[in-house]
């Protein structure tokens, strides 16, 4: 038997409506990979967000065991709200691509979300979008950095994220995730020449366009504009991505792994809840003054303007609600005791979050998930006691406080077209796996699977299974 090889691509936010429902034929990859293989929708962390759901795949393990919940996170002590962005040595557990350095496989990561700082591989790695500047080391090994710039014509042609995609303009921003698509594809095609068994890498520019470009393709979107250059925006971005794929898979070996995945799909979002004024009105969180402008809830704290003594809970996040009870014991001030208090407090606000009406009037499909029932894991004390999909996130969340309605269609960071969505794509062909729809498959089951592919067998017990039969 020759050597296993993985290629796996990530679409960050490819929506299973979009590629499956809606512009399959369209994308002559992505559909033979389907044709050829298994495919469906793979249910996301919750929340669905970026991160927790990359690492997650990448280490088979539920976001409770690394306390991830955003992009950002809470660091405890005496401030509520000491926010910082998550890093790769948050997450304590080893990603796939790991476990195969040991075993001695050949591996190459490019651009995979909360991989700053890289680590140490057999192979090299490039880290992502949360890679602060082009000096900082974000390549191993670290003189690999060089031979990318001069991949992509120099340093200064090296493009880290789009930034500020919510409030640019949509047409100068489609053209910049084009550029971001074939710069990353360069750098790809270039490590894929190098030696390799498992080669992972996740393209943004999806994601970054979900955002932005949405109301221009749908026509049911509350906010649908007609443009005929920008209708087809979104669309363009999956066929560039496709057509770099059909030329990296037709000169991979015909025995190679594929799998394509997102870690999220998104959703067309109405407007956004602003879950800390409901609490307000509910009387469960309580200010010592109303700011007069919408504001971020750590310029609150460092203005006093939270009365801890009164609040019972307060909410984070601007796509989902995640519901932190001021609780004795683990918040710098909590007054909820743990127990009877805490569980009936949670009962009564899941309540009045499912109470919630739409900014018409009407009827909310919302849904609430209780921390145990979502996760596990030794950090599962910091992580939200209750999260809300708001209408099964059709509306978004908002935390800021300071607004005269509980809705507001944009955060502090602007508005939004797109929430994410709870399942996200899964294609792969492999001649051990069973073809066609596969059904109730989980981001935690990529990270078993590849290592199943290689036969390599950690001693620990992964929250996802192989899918192979
Ligand atoms: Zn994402």
């Amino acid at each position: 038997m020759s050597k296993p090889k993985v290629f796996l691509v990530g679409i960050d936010s490819a929506a299973p409506w979009q590629v499956f429902d809606l512009w399959l034929k369209e994308l002559p990859t992505l559909k033979s990979l389907v044709e050829e293989g298994a495919w469906g929708r793979i249910r996301s962390t919750v929340p669905p967000i970026t991160c927790p759901a990359w690492p997650s795949t990448f280490t088979g393990m539920n976001p409770g065991h690394f306390g991830l919940y955003d992009l950002r996170y809470r660091k405890l002590g005496k401030r509520y709200f000491d926010f910082h962005i998550v890093n790769s040595r948050l997450i304590k557990y080893e990603r796939v691509w790991d476990y195969l350095s040991e075993a001695g496989y050949k591996v190459i990561t490019a651009f995979v979300p909360v991989t700053y700082p890289p680590s140490k591989v057999n192979g090299c790695q490039i880290a992502s979008f949360l890679t602060p500047t082009t000096k900082s080391e974000f390549t191993y090994p670290p003189e690999l950095k060089n031979e990318i710039f001069s991949v992509i014509g120099g340093e200064e042609k090296y493009i880290i994220d789009v930034y500020g995609y919510r409030q640019m303009d949509p047409r100068e921003l489609y053209q910049r995730l084009r550029e971001k698509t074939d710069h990353d594809f360069k750098i790809i095609k270039h490590l894929l020449k190098k030696e390799w068994d498992l080669f992972v890498t996740v393209i943004m520019s999806i994601d970054r366009a979900q955002h932005t470009l949405w109301r221009f393709f749908d026509k049911d979107h509350p906010r649908y504009e007609e443009d005929p250059e920008l209708k087809d925006g979104l669309l363009n971005l999956y066929k560039q991505i496709d057509d770099h794929l059909a030329d990296i898979v037709s000169q991979l070996p015909e025995d190679t792994t594929i799998i394509v995945l997102s870690d999220h799909g998104a959703k067309r979002m109405f407007s956004r809840i602003n879950v800390n004024e409901l609490f307000i009105q509910e009387g469960l969180l309580k200010l010592n003054k109303k700011p007069k402008h919408p504001t971020g809830l750590d310029k609150l704290e460092e203005q006093e303007l939270i009365n801890w003594k009164e609040t019972k809970a307060f909410a984070l996040g601007a796509y989902i609600a995640q519901v932190f009870i001021n609780l004795k014991g683990r918040e710098p001030k909590g007054i909820v005791n743990p127990g009877e208090e805490y569980e009936d407090l949670r009962k009564q606000i899941t309540d009045i979050l499912k109470e919630v009406r739409g900014e018409d009037g009407r009827k909310l499909n919302t849904i609430v998930y209780m921390k145990e029932d979502v996760y596990c894991g030794e950090k599962i004390d910091v992580m939200p006691d209750l999260t809300a999909y708001f209408d099964n996130l059709h509306y978004g969340a908002n935390e800021a406080i300071g607004y005269d309605s509980i809705y507001s269609l944009a955060t502090l960071k602007g508005p939004d077209d797109s929430n994410h969505g709870e399942f996200g794509i899964f294609m792969m062909r492999n001649e051990n796996v069973r073809k066609g729809e596969i059904k109730n498959i989980k981001l935690e089951d990529i990270a078993p699977t590849i290592l199943d592919i290689f036969g390599v067998k950690p001693n620990i017990k992964f929250d996802g299974k192989s899918l192979l039969r």
